[in-house]
């Protein structure tokens, strides 16, 4: 569904085909009240042997609640999370694996040649640094949901494009929710470089205080000239990064 908003009224179409202006059923509403839809259906596929530490059913409920209460208030990003035994036919999906396959992380998400997003959460290798599943499952889903396609860049400062990466930044960071560890996650503003510093809000947990700030414990895929680098928040992330066993990040694939 696309929504485009004019002033205080905005127009609901209910298939992308109808935002392109075919029989559009325009009705006004307010902004409070546009719908979002339910967004995708993401098939959770638990195929690890190594014990999750958590209750795969509340795990999957608890990662319901950090879209509904936590993404879609900030993103507008709804989806609806169904525990799985395969992947399902139109869904996405989120599956945790024992170990890493090629890449050597605790979980990365990419877009398949279906056009559909996968995330992979790597049971084995989180718990071994010590990362709650939950907290490499939340870090993948949220950033899957706000740039699926894994191709959003946005111009930052000195001519950089920035991963449109929701959770990287700020990795090191995680609250509580229903007793489990979740992912803290940028904002909107965090992108725009017209905001002051202390301005606004630039992530859930208000820890960054201006737009494209790297966290201690963070980083950030940045893009120049053409080259892709990555940024860290702190010396010592940079050293884990360039440790021959990478296993202290979650990544993507662009
Ligand atoms: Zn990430």
């Amino acid at each position: 569904m696309t929504v485009q908003r004019y002033g205080g009224a905005s127009v609901t179409f209910d298939s992308p085909a109808e935002g392109y202006g075919m029989r559009s059923r325009v009705r006004r509403t307010t902004t409070r009240s546009v719908r979002l839809g339910r967004g995708p259906r993401i098939a959770c596929i638990n195929k690890a042997h190594t014990d999750l530490g958590v209750d795969f059913t509340k795990l999957v409920r608890v990662l319901q609640a950090f879209v509904d209460e936590c993404l879609v208030p900030v993103w507008r990003t709804p989806a609806r999370l169904v525990p799985a035994r395969r992947e399902l036919p139109g869904a996405w999906t989120l599956v945790f694996l024992d170990d890493a396959d090629h890449a050597k992380s605790l979980g990365y998400h990419k877009l398949l040649k279906n056009r559909r997003p996968l995330a992979r959460v790597f049971v084995r290798s989180s718990l071994k640094n010590h990362e709650p599943v939950s907290l490499v499952a939340s870090h993948e889903l949220a950033e899957m949901l706000v740039d699926p396609g894994n191709n959003f860049w946005c111009l930052g400062p000195k001519r950089k494009l920035y991963a449109y990466e929701v959770c990287d930044a700020v990795e090191q960071e995680a609250f509580k929710l229903d007793g489990l560890a979740m992912s803290n996650f940028l904002c909107p503003p965090y992108f725009e470089n017209i905001r002051q510093a202390k301005s606004t809000r630039f992530d859930f947990l208000g820890k960054v205080t201006r737009p494209f700030q790297v966290l201690r414990g963070g980083f950030a895929l940045v893009r120049t000239r053409g080259k892709k680098t990555l940024e860290f928040g702190s010396v010592a992330k940079e050293r884990d990064f360039h440790k021959e066993d990478r296993r202290y990040h979650r990544s993507q694939y662009r």
